[in-house]
């Protein structure tokens, strides 16, 4: 990473009222993990310094916004990518363990070899589908925060996480800006589910603006055992 682009990153997490120094080394080799992993194959669309400063470290640490995250558990980042916003996070916060999930291997194969590299060791990723997942019993009920980006809209989430989460538990879902109208059907598909919408937090990306939306969803009661439905049908038909 250029200067310029360690510059970048300190402005971006200080406007976040974060301080990045100790980790500058770490997000130096994890941009080049991640230029030279996607020159191999397709991980992720963003391929300038600057976008990945921008939209992928610094818009992952927009996720510790709202203190959600402190004192977890158990952090499952549900259609994590190539890392994110896990890598950034598990970088910023080490007592914190983070599972990310993917269901492409390639992309968890990259995690994997990342968060090693990194010495990453509150980093255990997982390939699988968000639905399997949350029918094992191994991993129903047992995370105490899932945060996802870019992953489906407010329903389909609503499905795919609140299974995951124990009772009281919370969806840190990371979005840019929501219409009126996924949010409504998000709440409801949240009652549907054991949780409820307790934070609509917009705002904007540092440095470049973009509208951004951090989601809380707070399960606060159980979620029937008919839910998740199987692979692909919460994202094919939407609970609302
Ligand atoms: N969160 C990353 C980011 O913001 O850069 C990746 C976003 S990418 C658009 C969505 C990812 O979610 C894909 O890698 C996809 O494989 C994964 N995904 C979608 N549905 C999933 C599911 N039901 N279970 C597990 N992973 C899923």
């Amino acid at each position: 990473m250029t200067p310029e682009g360690e510059a970048l990153l300190r402005r971006g997490a200080a406007e976040l009222g974060l301080q990045v120094d100790a980790q500058i080394p770490a997000f130096v080799q994890l941009m080049a993990l991640l230029q030279e992993a996607n020159r191999k194959v397709n991980l992720t669309a963003l391929k300038t310094e600057t976008d990945i400063v921008l939209k992928h470290f610094v818009d992952s640490l927009s996720c510790l916004r709202g203190e959600h995250l402190d004192g977890a558990q158990q952090v499952l980042d549900l259609g994590t990518g190539a890392g994110f916003p896990a890598l950034p996070l598990a970088l910023l916060r080490p007592e914190i363990p983070f599972v990310p999930l993917d269901s492409i291997r390639k992309k968890i194969d990259f995690v994997r070899a990342a968060a090693e590299a990194l010495g990453l060791n509150n980093v255990q990723p997982q390939v699988g589908r968000a639905e399997t997942l949350g029918r094992d019993p191994a991993h129903r009920e047992s995370y105490d925060r899932v945060v996802c980006r870019a992953v489906a809209a407010l329903p389909v989430l609503a499905e795919l996480a609140l299974p995951l989460l124990k009772p009281g538990g919370r969806l840190v879902a990371q979005k840019g800006p929501i219409s009126e109208e996924e949010l409504q059907a998000g709440r409801r598909a949240a009652g549907e589910l054991g949780g409820r919408v307790t934070e609509v937090d917009a705002f904007t990306l540092p440095v470049l603006g973009d509208a951004r939306t951090l989601i809380v969803v707070e399960k606060v009661g159980r979620t029937p055992k008919k839910y998740p439905r199987r692979e692909g049908v919460p994202a094919a038909q939407p609970l609302f």
